[in-house]
């Protein structure tokens, strides 16, 4: 007998499951299709990164459930340190006492282990991992895809969510803009001497961004910050070859000190850098979220991010359509999810590609213009709120999911 869903999701990564989840508490019932186990996703060792989750992602987590496993896990971020190669002139974004913190850092890893548990034993989440689609059908009525060990999977709705290779993007045409930063991100943990106090330092340099973003301390009280230093994909491969103590010795002396005596606390992973936009996410009962969608440079902190913002926007569009009568696969559902979700990515990810440009400019001119800019930032109250309320992903139209 045909288990027909709602929706098939491609694609069980950080957004494939949350939309699963988030789709399920409004009654849709999702096939979600990884080539990847769950067993391999969690896996240590598998993604070591550290997500920034922000305020309104963090809402969205509560709103399906993941507050209680989660909860003790993050580590708020309380200000974020913006400075010019660790020059003076550096930007504070410190808020006020009662106007709560700028998110909260997770390990991946955590996540990945809330979500797939959350998922378990949920009638409306039927999870095939370890499979690949063969082919994708999307007709007038229903779509349905054929995996690789013989079964064909039927649903109303084709969600691509694969991530940045998307093939499910390629497969229907939706071209992207893109581009490659040429730039190399090595992600680890570090143990180190002095509380971080929950401040992210962003320390841009012209060779690229070194962050350090604040983790609950471990057990055994040492204090711990997450790694993200990017580098020129020229020295990539330099890098990435030297031995751990010269490598923390390297981040040591960008830090200038400000932590303290630092040991590494994680192994090193390296995550090349690009740009994508699809300048369309949806077509014929087809709609892609995350990454399959949208990939940006992750000085920001916000792929991830944007990825929840289309999921609370996709669920609250198809349960508006449902309460209207409509199928999950109903063209004025889409289009109504692409106008909602194209202006809000697309300036997210622009701005996010202009500092990383305005950054990069090397030389001592563009250094002091820069530092000249972030001093009018640092004395200006209001530019201050606006860009703490953008890292918080509360400004703009929310769907509800994202609220708290
Ligand atoms: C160094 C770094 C640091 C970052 N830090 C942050 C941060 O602090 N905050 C933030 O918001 N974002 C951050 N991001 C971005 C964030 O990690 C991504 O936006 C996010 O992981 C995208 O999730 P996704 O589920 O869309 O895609 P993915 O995580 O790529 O998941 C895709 C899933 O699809 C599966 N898949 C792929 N191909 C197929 C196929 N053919 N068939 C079936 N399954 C398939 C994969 O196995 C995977 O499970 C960072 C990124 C990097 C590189």
């Amino acid at each position: 007998m045909s288990d027909r869903r709602d929706l098939v999701i491609l694609g069980g990564g950080l957004v494939g499951m949350t939309l699963a989840l988030a789709a399920a508490r409004r009654g849709l019932s999702s096939h979600v299709i990884d080539k990847a186990t769950p067993a391999e996703l969690t896996a240590e060792g598998t993604d070591g990164r550290a997500s920034a989750i922000s305020t309104a992602s963090w809402n969205l987590f509560c709103n399906i459930g993941l507050a209680q496993p989660l909860e003790p896990l993050g580590c708020p971020i309380t200000s974020i340190a913006v400075t010019d190669g660790m020059k003076p002139g550096r930007i504070d974004f410190q808020p006020k006492a009662d106007e709560g913190t700028l998110g909260r850092m997770f390990a991946n890893r955590d996540i990945r282990l809330a979500l797939f548990e959350a998922a378990r034993g949920r009638p409306l989440i039927a999870l095939h991992s370890g499979v690949e689609p063969l082919s994708r059908d999307r007709g007038e009525h229903a779509v349905a895809v054929t995996l690789d060990d013989g079964r064909m999977l039927e649903g109303s709705l084709l969600v691509g969510a694969e991530g940045r290779q998307s093939p499910t993007r390629a497969d229907a045409g939706l071209v992207s803009a893109k581009w490659d930063y040429s730039h190399r991100a090595f992600v680890t943990a570090i143990t180190h001497e002095k509380p971080h106090g929950g401040v992210a330092w962003e320390v841009f340099f012209p060779a690229g961004p070194l962050a350090l973003l604040p983790l609950n301390d471990l057990p055994d009280g040492r204090h711990r910050s997450a790694v993200v230093w990017t580098v020129d994909e020229s020295d990539a491969n330099g890098v990435a070859a030297l031995p751990d103590a010269v490598f923390v010795g390297e981040i040591a002396a960008r830090l200038e000190g400000i932590f303290g005596k630092i040991e590494l606390a994680a192994p090193r992973m390296g995550y090349p850098l690009s740009f994508h936009h699809a300048g369309r996410i949806v077509d014929q009962r087809l709609v892609l979220v995350g990454d399959a969608a949208h990939g940006m440079h992750p000085i920001a902190g916000q792929g991830l991010n944007l990825g929840l913002r289309d999921v609370g926007v996709l669920v609250e569009c198809l349960s508006e359509g449902l309460r209207l009568g409509l199928d999950p696969g109903d063209a004025q559902v889409l289009a109504r999810y692409e106008r909602w979700r194209s202006l809000d990515s697309l300036t997210v990810m622009a701005a996010t590609d202009a500092i990383v440009r305005l950054f990069g400019v090397p030389g001592k001119l563009p250094s002091a213009v820069r530092r000249l800019g972030m001093a009018a930032v640092q004395r200006s109250g209001w530019l201050k709120t606006f860009f703490m309320n953008e890292a918080r992903g509360m400004s703009g139209d929310l769907p509800e999911l994202l609220r708290a």
